[in-house]
C-alpha cells in the first residue's frame, strides 16, 4: 500500500479556478475523505490524483512516485464512480473481470478465482452469471467495487458512490465499504457532499470550500473544533454568533452580540476586538441561567428524537433542537459558556 500526496495542486478551466492551491498528505491505508458543498473541488481532486484531470500546477504522487504525465491506467488506483458504470452486456462476472484487463491478478490466482474471490469480499458470492440489471443498486454499487479492487490497486477512490441510494441502502453500503477497506487496509479517498456520511466513516476527513481545503483532521476535531466559521457552519448545524468584546476578566469574557452582552470562556482579545463563536443546537437549553435569548419559533420540525426549533433572535436565525415542542410562540434558552467554542478573533 502506499501513501498519497497533493502539493500546491491548482485547477483552472478556461479562467475558472476549481482548486486553488490543495496541499494534502493521506496516510498509508487510510478512510480519507473530501467533504464540501457542490462545486467546491470534490471530485476535480479526485479526477486529479486518478489521473483523469493534470493539475495547472503542483504535483500529485503516490508515496515518492511523482504521477505527472502517468496516465490512469498506470495510477495503481481503483475508482468507483457515482454512477454505477456497470457494462449491461456483461455478466456480473464479466464487469469484474473487466477491472483486470490492465493487469493480471495480484498473486497466483487466475483471472477467474480473483472475480470468484472479490465477489466474496463484496459479500456477492455466487451472483457472477447473472446480469447486472437483476441486482439492485447496492449490489450494483458492490459490483463496481469489486472491479475496481480486482487488480489489487495501491489506491481506492470513491466518488459520491451511495448518492443514487435511498439513504437506509446507503448507510448499510457504507458500512460493508469501510469493513472492506479496513480488511484490506487499503489507501481510499472518498468523495461526499454528505457531511455526516464524512463523519461517519472516516479516519479523518478535508473540508473543501471554493478550491480550497479548510481544515483537514478527525471527525471529532472537525465538528468540535472548527477552525473557521465555513467548517462550524458546515459540519453539523450550529448557531454562529459574530460580535465585539465589551470586557474580560478572569472567568470569561462578554461580547456584545446585537446589543445583547454573552459571556463566552477567557479568549485572547482586547476590547472591542471583533470575536466569532459557536453553540451547537443541542446546547442551546430553556433550562440553563447564562446567556439567555429570547427568540420566536419560525418553525418546529418533529425529528423522532428531538424537535428541531428554527427561531428568529434580533432579526437572525436561531437553531434549537429540544425534546419537545415549544410551548407558543417565543422560547428562551440559555447557554453555558463553556459550550461555546470560539471559531476567531481579529483586532
Ligand atoms: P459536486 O458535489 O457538485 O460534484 P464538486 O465539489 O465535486 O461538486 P467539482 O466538480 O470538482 O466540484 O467542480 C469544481 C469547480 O470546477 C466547479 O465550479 C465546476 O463548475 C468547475 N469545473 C469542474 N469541471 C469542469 C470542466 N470540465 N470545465 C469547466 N469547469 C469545470
Amino acid at each position: 500500500m502506499v501513501d498519497l500526496h497533493l502539493d500546491g495542486v491548482s485547477k483552472r478551466y478556461d479562467g475558472t479556478a476549481a482548486l486553488a492551491g490543495v496541499d494534502l498528505d493521506v496516510a498509508d491505508g487510510e478512510f480519507f475523505t473530501l467533504v464540501g458543498p457542490s462545486g467546491c473541488g470534490k471530485t476535480t481532486t479526485l479526477r486529479t490524483v486518478a489521473g483523469f484531470e493534470d493539475p495547472t500546477e503542483g504535483t500529485v504522487r503516490f508515496g515518492d512516485r511523482e504521477m505527472t504525465g502517468v496516465p490512469p491506467e498506470d495510477r495503481d488506483a481503483g475508482v468507483v464512480f457515482q454512477s454505477y458504470a456497470l457494462f449491461p452486456h456483461m455478466t456480473v462476472a464479466e464487469n469484474v473481470a473487466y477491472g483486470l484487463r490492465f493487469r493480471d491478478p495480484p498473486g497466483d490466482a487466475t483471472a477467474d478465482e480473483r472475480v470468484a474471490e472479490l465477489l466474496e469480499l463484496v459479500d456477492l458470492p455466487g451472483t457472477g452469471d447473472r446480469d447486472p440489471e437483476e441486482l439492485s443498486g447496492g449490489q450494483q454499487q458492490r459490483v463496481a467495487l469489486a472491479r475496481a479492487l480486482a487488480p489489487g490497486p495501491e489506491v481506492l477512490l470513491l466518488d459520491e458512490p451511495m448518492s443514487a441510494l435511498d439513504a437506509r441502502l446507503r448507510e448499510r453500503l457504507r458500512r460493508q465499504v469501510k469493513a472492506i477497506q479496513s480488511e484490506l487496509g487499503i489507501t481510499t479517498v472518498y468523495v461526499t457532499h454528505d457531511q455526516a456520511e464524512a463523519l461517519a466513516v472516516s479516519d479523518r476527513v478535508a473540508v473543501m470550500h471554493d478550491g480550497r481545503v479548510e481544515q483537514v483532521g478527525p471527525p471529532e476535531d472537525v465538528y468540535r473544533r472548527p477552525e473557521r466559521r465555513f467548517v462550524a457552519e458546515f459540519v453539523g448545524e450550529n448557531n454562529v454568533f459574530a460580535g465585539r468584546v465589551t470586557g474580560r476578566d478572569a472567568a470569561g469574557t462578554t461580547v456584545d452580540v446585537h446589543g445583547c452582552s454573552l459571556r463566552i470562556p477567557p479568549v485572547d482579545a482586547s476590547r472591542d476586538d471583533r470575536v466569532t463563536f459557536c453553540v451547537r443546537p443541542a446546547a442551546l437549553d430553556p433550562d440553563e441561567v447564562s446567556n439567555r435569548l429570547a427568540a420566536s419559533v419560525t418553525t418546529a420540525e418533529f425529528l423522532g428524537e428531538a424537535v428541531r426549533v428554527h427561531a428568529d433572535w434580533n432579526g437572525r436565525e436561531l437553531v434549537v433542537r429540544l425534546p419537545d415542542a415549544p410551548d407558543g410562540e417565543r422560547v428562551t434558552v440559555g447557554f453555558d459558556p463553556d459550550a461555546v467554542h470560539v471559531v476567531g478573533t481579529d483586532g
